[in-house]
């Protein structure tokens, strides 16, 4: 089966297509390199540059490969930047995933894994959240995502499409080859351990008044080779699970200031860190209940502890302190 990775050589949709690689799936990778890098395309993978803005750039990729499913990364990501440059995150984010259904259904393609975000969910209103949770976006980007679900919901509909939603709660953690880099970096880990490799830059904790058992900001960290397989279950198990979302989180939360703790002993650095004022937007507590995605997909998370996250990304940071050809 040929599979199209929108966003393949972004950090999620890298280690898809390799896992989608090493299952012995056909992977036809699709980038616009704006936050992806050329060299975490997986060997094996077939490579094409273009853009799902540009309808006549996704036609050529459609028009020139045999494809049976597409699993949807290609996105806007970055909150903050969402907030201020929000015609970017609807045009990238609605637009383009429109570009893709339409040209998805012009080659009668019919198969969709997207990847959605528990930012579709806002404020949390319990402690563990499950896919029926009410979803009232605080942000455009947690808004273009629930938009673009809804949307195949009546594509599901009106054209025989079958999709599952995958909800990523954060993450973390990294292959081998392929690791995190963005650039800015946002993300707590690679934060944390950027100021582990160059200690004269302290790494800033975003608010320690928070109402949890230290004070600092909970989530739920699941590891990326976690979060690729569980797109591979979700493509197996299109037949008979098509149009539900899954939240893709470990089940447990680790807050802000234990993950620097985890950190310091997986690296024996005694990492610097300061606190400043709270980052806007930021709810307390963010933890998944996975159990509809165990029960129905069969998907178990093999990298359960933070430790093994955190080592992961150590390891690929050590082997590429400047990031992927930087
Ligand atoms: N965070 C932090 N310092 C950083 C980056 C993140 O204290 O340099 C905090 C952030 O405020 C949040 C948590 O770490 O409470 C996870 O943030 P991240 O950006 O990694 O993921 P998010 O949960 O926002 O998707």
């Amino acid at each position: 089966m040929e599979v199209l990775v929108t966003g393949g050589a972004g950090y999620v949709g890298s280690v898809v297509a390799e896992e989608l690689l090493k299952e012995g799936f056909g992977v036809i990778v699709l980038d616009n390199l704006q936050e992806g890098h050329h060299d975490a395309v997986p060997e094996g993978a077939e490579f094409m540059v273009a853009d799902i803005t540009v309808r006549q750039e996704l036609e050529k990729v459609f028009a020139q490969n045999r494809i049976d499913a597409v699993m949807h990364m290609a996105a806007e990501t970055v909150v903050p930047v969402s907030m201020t440059d929000t015609t970017r995150h609807f045009r990238c984010n609605v637009v383009g995933g429109l570009n893709l259904l339409d040209a998805m259904l012009e080659h009668d393609v019919r198969r969709l894994i997207f990847s959605s975000s528990a930012a579709v969910y806002g404020e949390p209103q319990a402690d563990e959240i499950g896919e029926d949770h009410p979803k009232v976006p605080l942000n455009p980007y947690g808004e273009t995502k629930l938009i673009f679900e809804r949307i195949l919901e009546w594509y599901g509909r009106a054209y025989q499409l079958k999709f599952i939603c995958l909800r990523y709660f954060n993450a973390a953690g990294a292959s081998r080859r392929l690791g995190e880099d963005h650039q800015p970096e946002t993300h707590l880990i690679p934060n944390v351990l950027r100021a582990a490799l160059d200690r004269s830059a302290p790494v800033t904790l975003f608010g320690t008044d928070y109402p949890t058992r230290d004070g600092s900001c909970v989530r739920d960290y699941v590891h990326v080779i976690d979060i690729a397989r569980a797109h591979i279950l979700a493509l197996k198990r299109l037949e008979d699970r098509s149009g539900r979302a899954y939240n893709l989180g470990s089940g447990g939360g680790h807050s802000v200031i234990e993950v620097v703790e985890v950190a310091r002993q997986v690296t024996g650095v005694d990492i610097p860190a300061k606190v400043s004022a709270r980052r806007p937007g930021d709810p307390a507590v963010l933890v998944a209940s996975s159990a509809l995605a165990r029960q129905e997909l069969g998907w178990k998370p093999e990298y359960e502890g933070l430790e093994g996250i955190v080592s992961s990304s150590w390891r690929w940071m050590k082997e590429h302190p400047r990031g992927y050809s930087r």
